[in-house]
């Protein structure tokens, strides 16, 4: 294992390194390396470390060419390494070209530019200054391409996309792009220089960079993006039809997809991704009560309260009345009027199941997923529709502030954040999962102070799972993890600052008032 470093974490998108591992990851590797030496006692480094952080994040589908790595040599046990490295001045940058020998120690990164942008244009240029004979196994090429070699593409059929990015001699974004697509089969890209007159001509591009799209049947386009920024080029290519992110499981390095048939009998139901859709709210709810909560005999102490907490969160903000209100605000009642520190959960199941039922209020009696739906069977599915839900709950508790007074829940600043984590780390059956929300919940959550910041928060969490979990076997193929919303679902999200990429808060938050507010709920599929 490699030794813990102070300013990193395992959960960090880079390796750490040390004595044991340095020469061993570094030498004869089939990528390039970055490496960082720092000391975690040094002032600049400890604030460098968010920048160094947001890179390998940045750049993490870049790792299978070029990886990024951190030393700590304030550690005893690198003392050694960190001397025969020849580091006296922290932080200290060296790269280490694909295929270079052991003995080999890097080469010194003097630029006084740390920011990320310059970093990951230092890493094209290291990828880009290799030859023939070293170049990193899994490197695609990076040159540009000239009219000669793409005009016969035109026209041509072929079993993936080819995508040209046209753009400017001084321009890094087709690189980039080639970098981020990396991880993903059924598009190949290509980069052209806006000198290319001939190209330019046959395909009518007068901007730059621009996107020519040719299909694997033949037929050409030029790909429309909102902003000519790298994030859109990336974000639109990996989400053709047909492109798919490798799975990161040993069983599946050679790219092969996962079926995509649906197992089993259930029938394939069309939905439109801008939506919600309620049979998924519903289908949470069936699954949490009659299954994840149904294996706990009795409820008593602390167990009994998350739940009625829960009951009482949902019957106060699930949107729109209707059945699951009726049944939420039932079971909330009789929760309320029960004076047993403890009740068994048949008796929970009994009323869901019959007393409800006789009353004409009953919850879905199976799941149904729709926009929770999987490529296929044990994908997706339930924690799909725990995201959703608890998002949904957000959204709602902003726009009904008072609908939580006299629940006992109206004195907490982040009420449903604090629910959601109450349930997830006691009831989920996730069991990891509930780990490392509550993690991030016991650091996060008390920091949050209004309606709005519950909604970012949930929000920002979802998406550092979702980057934690690209490419992971529980990736559906046709539903990737990717920062969420992408910019076809929301453009105005999504901006670029000094070259990196950030989010528009408050288009997030107008964003989602609209996608999980009330009105979007479809009822399509619903009981
Ligand atoms: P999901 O991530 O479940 O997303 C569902 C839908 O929500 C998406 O289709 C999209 O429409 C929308 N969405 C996506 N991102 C966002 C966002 N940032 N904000 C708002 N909406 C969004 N699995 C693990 O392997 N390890 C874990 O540690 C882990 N932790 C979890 C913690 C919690 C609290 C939950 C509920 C689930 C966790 N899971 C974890 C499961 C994992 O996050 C996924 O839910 C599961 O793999 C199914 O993925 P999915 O493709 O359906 O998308």
């Amino acid at each position: 294992r490699y030794p813990a470093a102070r300013l990193y974490t395992d959960e960090d998108p880079l390796v750490i390194l040390g004595s044991g591992s340095l020469m061993l990851a570094v030498g004869n590797s089939s990528s390039a390396w970055l490496v960082q030496f720092y000391s975690s006692w040094c002032g600049h480094c400890i604030q460098y470390s968010s920048t160094w952080r947001a890179l390998a994040q940045d750049v993490k589908d870049w790792q299978q060419v070029v990886s990024i790595g951190v030393v700590d040599c304030a550690q005893e046990e690198n003392f050694d390494v960190c001397k025969d490295f020849s580091i006296k001045f922290y932080p200290t940058f060296k790269y280490f070209h694909a295929h270079s020998p052991q003995t080999d120690r890097g080469t010194l990164y003097r630029g006084a530019n740390r920011e990320i942008q310059s970093v990951r244009q230092l890493m094209v240029n290291i990828l880009q200054n290799h030859t023939k004979v070293d170049w990193p196994d899994h490197c695609p090429p990076l040159k540009a391409y000239s009219s000669v070699e793409l005009l016969p593409l035109l026209g041509q059929r072929s079993d993936h996309y080819t995508a040209i990015i046209v753009e400017e001699p001084d321009s890094y974004v087709g690189r980039e792009v080639i970098l981020d697509l990396l991880q993903y089969y059924g598009v190949e890209v290509k980069r052209a220089l806006s000198s290319e007159l001939p190209l330019l001509d046959a395909l009518k591009i007068t901007t730059f960079p621009s996107v020519y799209l040719l299909h694997p049947n033949a037929t050409h386009t030029h790909l429309h993006v909102q902003k000519r920024l790298r994030f859109f080029f990336s974000s639109l290519l990996r989400t053709l039809p047909g492109v798919h992110r490798r799975l990161r499981s040993t069983s599946s390095t050679s790219g092969v997809p996962v079926v995509t048939d649906k197992q089993g009998s259930e029938p394939w139901r069309d939905f439109d991704r801008s939506k919600v859709y309620a049979a998924d709210l519903e289908s949470a709810l069936h699954y949490l009560l009659r299954v994840e909560l149904a294996t706990h005999n009795t409820l008593e102490g602390e167990e009994l309260k998350i739940f009625k907490d829960f009951v009482t969160l949902v019957a106060k903000l699930y949107p729109g009345g209707g059945s699951v209100v009726k049944l939420m605000e039932t079971l909330s009642d009789w929760l309320l009027s029960l004076p047993l520190p403890r009740i068994p959960y048949q008796a929970v199941l009994d009323l869901v199941d019959n007393k409800m039922r006789i009353s004409g209020v009953f919850l879905g009696a199976e799941l149904r997923w729709v926009g929770c739906q999987g490529s296929r069977a044990g994908l997706r599915g339930y924690p799909c529709s725990l995201w959703t839900l608890f998002h949904v709950l957000t959204v709602q508790h902003e726009a009904m502030p008072t609908a939580l007074e006299n629940t006992g829940l109206e004195g907490e600043a982040a009420p449903v954040l604090q629910v959601m984590r109450r349930y997830v780390r006691t009831f989920f059956g996730c069991e990891v999962c509930g780990r490392h929300f509550e993690q991030a919940a016991a650091v996060g959550v008390k920091k949050v102070q209004n309606r709005e910041e519950q909604i970012l928060w949930l929000w920002n969490q979802h998406n550092l799972v979702n980057y934690r979990l690209a490419g992971s076997l529980s990736d559906d193929p046709l539903f990737p993890k990717a920062p969420w919303p992408s910019p076809n679902l929301c453009a105005s999200c999504h901006e670029e600052k000094n070259g990196v990429h950030v989010w528009n808060h408050n288009n997030v938050l107008l964003f989602f008032r609209k996608h999980y507010g009330a009105s979007n709920i479809s009822p399509k599929y619903s009981l």
